[in-house]
């Protein structure tokens, strides 16, 4: 399986504490050592929204591109796809709520509208080079919606085939999903849709985020998103505890005998030099 460490964009945003760029860029490259070929560095949001992720663009000129590692951005809209291109980012990623009431009263537009709305910076990346994926918060549920219907999260991913993203994932931003739910989604979207390259993204807010990385395994998936030392949640969801930690997968996976290429002692003492 793959594994992309999040910690930086998703765990550092819910931390009180900036840290400082430097400290970020030898993140970045302890995590690099540690086997990772896949890392969300940060997000182009507006500095006042996300002030963590203010000097994402100095992080990504600092570490310039690293041979074999694919570096991604979260954006929200063309402004991001921008940023990227000035500092030298080849990855980003777009993001969607799969709850109604949530991007309607956020955006005031469906879910389906913003990912139409997306097909600009689908536009703008290819003509720089740049990657670009998308993700769906809250597929499973949703403090507003409950239970996402399996229809409303079919044509969210239909709208991003339409502007021409493959790559997709599925974050339970809210941690509401449990096992036999992430199985069956899972493997339904895994078979309607095979041109698609999934990602999962659990947060572990009512303890169920490992086991529903294995029900997401045990269905097919091979991607997923840990935050190394379990940092961080999403400031905009109430009470959306951690990220499922970088640790406690590779745990899983070294005891199950599944490859990740990542070297769990060596992301145990990143986390202590964040935490102290
Ligand atoms: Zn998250």
């Amino acid at each position: 399986i793959t594994l992309c460490e999040v910690g930086l964009r998703d765990g550092l945003q819910n931390e009180k504490t900036i840290l400082p760029t430097q400290e970020k860029v030898d993140l970045l490259h302890g995590l690099v050592d540690a086997g990772f070929k896949v890392i969300e560095v940060g997000s182009f949001m507006h500095p006042k929204a996300v002030p963590q992720m203010a000097d994402t663009d100095e992080v990504f000129k600092a570490v310039g591109q690293i041979p074999g590692v694919e570096l991604r951005a979260l954006i929200p809209n063309l402004r991001g796809v921008q940023r990227a291109v000035d500092c030298g980012c080849k990855k980003v990623k777009l993001n969607v709520s799969a709850s109604r009431q949530h991007n309607l009263k956020n955006l005031n537009m469906t879910p389906e509208q913003s990912v139409a709305g997306f097909a600009e910076c689908v536009k703008a990346a290819g003509e720089h080079g740049i990657a670009i994926s998308g993700s769906i918060s809250m597929p499973f549920g949703s403090p507003w919606d409950g239970r996402i219907p399996l229809a409303d999260v079919e044509s969210i991913i239909e709208a991003y085939l339409n502007v021409g993203i493959t790559e997709i994932s599925l974050s339970d931003t809210s941690g509401m999903a449990v096992p036999n739910q992430v199985y069956e989604m899972c493997a339904h979207v895994a078979e309607k849709y095979p041109q698609v390259s999934w990602w999962l993204h659990f947060h572990n807010t009512r303890g169920l985020a490992i086991a529903n990385i294995m029900a997401a395994m045990e269905a097919g998936m091979t991607q997923f998103d840990t935050s190394f030392g379990g940092l961080g949640g999403c400031p905009f969801v109430p009470n959306a505890a951690g990220n499922i930690s970088t640790e406690d997968v590779l745990n899983l996976c070294e005891e199950s005998g599944i490859e990740t290429g990542v070297d769990c002692l060596k992301i145990m003492e990143l986390s202590k030099r964040v935490r102290d």
